[in-house]
Order: structure tokens, then sequence, then C-alpha cells
């Protein structure tokens, strides 16, 4: 299947600051500052970016679980924002979540049968005995034996934890899962598992993923395309083959020369990224990673850069002065 299943249009989310005796709006945190992209139907785009940068936000805004400031997404041509009350529930459905801390996110007192009939039950899917079959059916797709429904979460690994968190995304049969951070709480020798398994189910059942890590080693091979944000903005957005052999923007050669290489006799050019972050509440003007650019110049300083499209064969945009 192809074709647009999400189109996010200039999307903003600014939290506002309070202050003073009365409370007034003193100032806001630009968390998601005017985001644009597009996901294929049974694509994955891995979206990367230092804490901060907005890319949890963003993925919250897109699934409406928080109310954006400004901007559009369209799933299956369907405004979200838009949504009534009860449309927003058919339409939960077909978008789900699977948050970083698998722990956190399953109810302690439930049982892990509980924990996937409860969506189920929630829609009305079926009968209740193809539910239970349903729930079966997930757990075999997820890799968790039968003989465990009725244990708790905390009779589990955070790997198996986050195997429920995703068969609990899956069991509504959705065609977009927000994955935020879903392995940075995990041991490295578990993130490989989980990581497969989300490569495997995205093969198998065709579901979209947007893919949201803080680093670009983690989604380079689960995803199609790849996003980098920086401050709230997405600075480079291309096909994961050219990202990785190309990239373009300094932001993202930073945090690629930033990934251990293997081999012990290549030094890598590691790009040093000079002090950190700035605030999102006053990002710099211009470019707002000027501040930390090695090849910032004066026009950097004064003129926010447009997105270019920089791709001969396919889409390869790009935010940056120097192009
Ligand atoms: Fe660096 Fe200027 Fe490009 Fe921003 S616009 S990334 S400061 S060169």
């Amino acid at each position: 299947m192809t074709g647009k299943l999400l189109e996010v249009k200039n999307l903003k989310k600014y939290f506002p600051i309070k202050g003073g005796i009365f409370r007034r709006v003193v100032n806001h945190v630009k968390a998601v500052d005017g985001v644009s992209f597009s996901l294929e139907a049974g694509k994955t785009l891995g979206l990367v970016g230092e804490s901060g940068c907005g890319k949890s936000t963003l993925g919250r805004s897109v699934l409406r679980l928080q109310l954006p400031t400004e901007g559009q997404v369209l799933f299956e041509g369907k405004d979200v924002l838009g949504q009534s009350h009860s449309e927003m529930k058919a339409l939960r459905r077909d978008m789900q979540i699977i948050f970083q801390d698998p722990f956190a996110s399953l109810n302690p007192r439930m049982t892990i049968h509980s924990i996937l009939r409860e969506p189920l039950d929630t829609h009305r899917l079926g009968t209740p005995s193809s539910r239970d079959q349903k729930i079966l059916e997930i757990m075999d797709i997820v890799g968790l034996r039968k003989q465990v429904l009725n244990r708790y979460p905390h009779e589990f690994s955070g790997g198996q934890r986050q195997r429920i968190g995703i068969a609990r995304a899956l069991v509504l049969g959705p065609k977009l899962i927000v994955a935020d951070e879903p392995v940075s709480a995990l041991d490295v020798s578990v993130q490989s598992q989980v990581l497969n398994l989300i490569s495997d189910l995205q093969e198998r059942l065709g579901v979209s993923f947007l893919f949201i890590a803080h680093d670009l080693a983690v989604v380079q091979h689960v995803s199609h395309d790849v996003g980098v944000m920086y401050l709230g903005k997405l600075v480079e957005k291309a096909e994961s083959s050219d990202l990785y052999r190309e990239p373009k923007h300094p932001y993202t050669q930073a945090l690629l020369s930033a990934i251990p290489v293997p081999d012990p006799t290549k030094v890598p050019d590691r790009i040093e990224l000079k002090g950190d972050v700035p605030s999102p509440i006053n990002p710099p003007n211009g470019c707002s990673f000027h501040t930390r650019c090695p090849f910032a110049k004066d026009i950097c300083r004064e003129v926010v850069p447009q997105q270019k499209d920089l791709g001969s064969s396919s889409e390869h945009l790009v935010s940056c002065h120097l192009y």
C-alpha cells in the first residue's frame, strides 16, 4: 500500500509561561515551531534530536494527546484536529502510541490479559471470545508466551515489558504507531531485540511508525526516512540511505560524527558542538543553530533559513544558508 497516510503542516506547540501577581502569560516555550512533513503508508519515519528539541511533543501533538497551538494534521486526509470527540475515538483505533518507559505506562494492578483486553472492550471489537483469540495472536506476534497472560507487569524484564507495550499498541490493528523513544530506557543488549521486533512488525503487518529517538544510530535500521529536529524545527529530512551517506545540515553532520565506529583503527572526524542547546523560550534569531554551528556566518545570525529540496532522485530537505 502506498500514498500519504499522515501529513503534518506547519505544526506549532507553544506552552504558555505565566508570571506576575495576575498570572498573565509572559512568554512561551516554543516546543514545536512550524514543522511540516508527510509519512507514506507502510513506511517508518525516524525523528531524531537532542532532549528538549520537541520531538516527543510533536509525536503527541500528531495524535492529539496534546492540542497543538497552530497547524494541521491530516490522517488519511482527515483533519485530526477538527474531529469531534466520537470521531476522534474511532480514529484512535488507527493511531496508537508506544511509550518510552514501559513500566510507567503499564497499570501495575492489571494482568497482561486485562491490559490487552481493555482496548478491545473499549472499542467493542468482535465478540468476547474473538477478543481473547486476538490477544493470543498478538502475544505470538510480539514473542510472548500465552502462559504469562495472568501475570502482572512487575514480573517481567524491561524488554518484555516493552513487548507488552507494543502488543497493547497493536491489538486494535492500527495503521500508525508513534513510538516515543521506545528503546532508550532499555539495556543496550535488549535494544536490538526490540528494534528487530519493530522492523519485523513494520514488514509483516504494514504498520507505519513515527519512530522518535535521540540517537541517529538507533533509528538507522528501522527507518525509511529520517528527520532531524533542533529547537522545535525540522532542519533536515531525507531518505535514510541519503541522510547517513551524505548529511547536509551541520547539526546532522555533528550528530552522525558522534556515533561510535566499530573499527578501532578508524579515528572518526568528530565534530564537537560548543555550548548547550539554547532555551526554547528565547531561541536565537536567524538560524537557531547559529550559536553552536562551526560554519555560522553573518546571515545566519539574522535570517531564518528557508527549507530547500537538495535531492536529485528523491526528496532531501535542508534548512541552512550553506545551500
Ligand atoms: Fe550553520 Fe548557518 Fe547553516 Fe545555521 S544556517 S546550520 S548557522 S551554516
